[in-house]
């Protein structure tokens, strides 16, 4: 299987097609979050009132930095040229869906996507659970064996495998996960000259 048969590519936003904004530590001191534990595992823990509260000051604090998104290297161009080859393309983010549609506006792909093939942390379970993958899959009528995942980090990865599609790992200048990844590429840049070169078997 080479990289363009694969017609159905699902993205992760936020260090993949952004360049990573958010500041998890000064978040979880803004939320009196312990540093070790995850934010949104924390805050599903709360009270829920509390967990309101500290939901709608993520979310504002989110939109700011959504609307100043800056895209990564080559992402752009490379979100693009799927979209002329007319793959099907999707998000799978544990961003809000509408933060997600805010930042692919900032950086001018908005659209490149149907906003029901963006799955944000209110559409499916987050990553590694593969939930959200498979249900692009069906959404798609397509195996996951069709389909591609790119990430930043090893949750992506690892989603991708669990769902059975095919894995790349962007944004980092060694793979640290060399066992979750199918296919490496230091930025989307490269990774789109390995799809018009066909160096991706
Ligand atoms: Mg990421």
């Amino acid at each position: 299987m080479s990289l363009s048969q694969l017609r159905h590519w699902v993205f992760d936003m936020d260090g993949t097609l952004t360049i990573a904004v958010h500041d998890f530590p000064a978040i979880k001191r803004a939320l009196d979050i312990p540093q070790e534990d995850d934010i949104l595992s924390h805050l599903a823990a709360l009270p829920a009132d509390v967990a309101a509260q500290k939901h709608a000051w993520l979310l504002e604090h989110e939109r700011e930095l959504a609307v100043a998104s800056k895209p990564a290297p080559g992402a752009v161009e490379l979100v693009r040229e799927l979209a002329v080859r007319g793959y099907r393309l999707g998000i799978l983010t544990r961003n809000a869906r509408e933060l997600a549609h805010v930042t692919l506006e900032a950086i001018g792909i908005a659209d490149c996507f149907n906003v029901e093939d963006v799955l944000g942390r209110d559409e499916a379970l987050p990553k590694p659970d593969p939930g959200g993958l498979l249900k692009l899959a069906q959404a798609w009528n397509v195996e996951p064996s069709q389909m591609v995942m790119v990430g930043d980090y090893q949750f992506d990865l690892a989603c991708g495998k669990a769902a059975g599609t095919h894995t790349v790992l962007v944004n980092l200048p060694e793979n640290p996960w060399p066992e979750l990844t199918d296919w490496h590429a230091s930025d989307c840049g490269v990774l789109r000259e390995m799809l018009q070169q066909g160096r991706d078997t």
